[in-house]
């Protein structure tokens, strides 16, 4: 293994980390209070080429590896949610199955404009009936001539309220066994019987918009068909494994902003006539959060290794997005403990963070769902 980071990504991953450090997070009140991303912020991530960090360069983006993406996905993950939706579904599940599936005609046509940040993008999967059990989805996508008809709804899907394409999975053949049922397509919102439904309000999650999409008699263009049909499953789980890894890089990015801002906290708070960093409860706290962030990015890194050398990671990425989501829960809740009421006040980020890093172990397969992808690779092995 060699981790080593050649110069132009440090450069890179550095310039990232100053702008998140100074132009980021002095906006993120900002972002709360107006539910939305400044102007000024997205031009400067387009400028950055953020958008199309792993979209190739022979379509205008910068052609970074799964390795390196995990550099760049660990300093967006420090960033306020907002950003890091945009930028990851961006440069995730919203691009993946283009890169990877996608036909060159469809290729040259969306992603420049995904990669210039000029298109955004979702990726609808989830379903009221169907969350981690993807093989229930219901809707239904059925070939009419030189077009396919979609009928159902989708819930959940990030970007939804604002994307210009939307990745969507949906059963093409009911009766074939799951990893033949489905297709993936490429929905854009102007289709006739595409409509957005109720926008889902949660937890954490300002500055970015979540909702339920409709399909009603919904005709889009056969040519909008992704890869082949009845291939739909294997190319939505390819992307979303691949996704574990920078899901779980953006997860250590949000647990080492919380350990620091934990350490900054604990040296200058004085109790009992001393820093609390003197206590050693308060050093224990820190000293564990420190080594599972490191343990989480080693195995992310780890995992990203093998899948740019197109080794088989689909064990290593469950773990490493098992492992760091439920670091960042620990970190979150350790970090509101060193803040004490200052962690639990709405006045400081750490509140927030700690409500944002819940969703981590819910969103792109819950942990139960890594354990059980876990567990059934090592009863397979010898
Ligand atoms: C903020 C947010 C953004 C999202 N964005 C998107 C998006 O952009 N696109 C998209 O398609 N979806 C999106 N989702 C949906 C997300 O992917 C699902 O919430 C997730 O897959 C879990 O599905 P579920 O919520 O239906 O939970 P369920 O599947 O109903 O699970 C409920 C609980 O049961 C457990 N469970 C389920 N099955 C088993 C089992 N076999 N064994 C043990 N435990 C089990 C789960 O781990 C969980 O704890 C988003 C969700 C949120 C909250």
């Amino acid at each position: 293994m060699d981790f080593s980071i050649p110069d132009d990504l440090q450069q890179l991953r550095d310039a990232v980390r100053d702008f998140v450090l100074k132009e980021v997070i002095p906006l993120e009140n900002q972002i709360e209070a107006e539910d939305r991303v400044p102007g000024a912020l997205l031009e400067k991530m387009q400028e950055m080429g953020l958008f199309g960090v792993t979209i190739p360069a022979e379509y205008g983006g910068l052609g970074i590896g799964p390795f390196g993406y995990t550099l760049i996905s660990e300093e967006i993950g420090k960033a306020h949610g907002a950003i890091r939706a945009l930028i990851g579904i961006s440069n995730g599940i919203g691009s993946k199955a283009l890169v990877k599936y996608g036909t060159e005609q469809q290729k040259q046509h969306y992603l420049p404009k995904m990669a210039s940040g000029g298109f955004i993008t979702s990726f609808a999967i989830s379903e009221p009936g169907a969350g981690s059990d993807v093989a229930a989805i219901k809707t239904l996508a059925v070939r009419d001539g030189e077009h396919y008809v979609l009928n159902g709804n989708k819930h959940f899907i990030t970007n939804a309220p604002y994307a210009d394409v939307i990745t969507v999975v949906a059963v093409t053949s009911k009766e074939s066994r799951t990893s033949e049922r489905m297709s993936v397509f490429l929905v854009e919102p102007d289709a006739p019987g595409f409509s957005l439904g109720r926008t889902q309000e949660t937890m954490g999650g300002k500055g970015y918009g979540r909702c339920e999409i409709n399909f009603e008699d919904c005709r889009i263009p056969a040519a909008n068909l992704l890869g082949d049909e009845g291939r739909g499953f294997q190319v939505a789980m390819s992307c979303l494994e691949e996704g574990r890894i920078s899901y779980a890089a953006a997860c250590t990015g949000l647990a080492q902003r919380l350990l620091e801002m934990s350490t900054d906290y604990a040296r200058q708070r004085v109790q009992f006539g001393r820093p609390i960093a003197e206590f050693q409860a308060i050093q224990f706290m820190l000293a564990e959060m420190a080594t599972s962030i490191y343990a989480a990015r080693m195995m992310t890194r780890h995992a990203a290794w093998k899948c740019e050398r197109q080794v088989k990671c689909a064990q290593e990425a469950s773990m490493a997005k098992l492992f760091a989501s439920e670091t960042a829960g620990q970190v979150a809740d350790s970090a509101v403990q060193i803040h004490g009421a200052m962690g639990y006040a709405r006045d400081y980020a750490v509140e927030r963070l700690y409500r944002e890093a819940r969703l981590f172990r819910i969103a792109e397969g819950t942990s139960e769902i890594q354990k059980i992808v876990i567990a059934k690779n090592v009863l397979q092995e010898e």
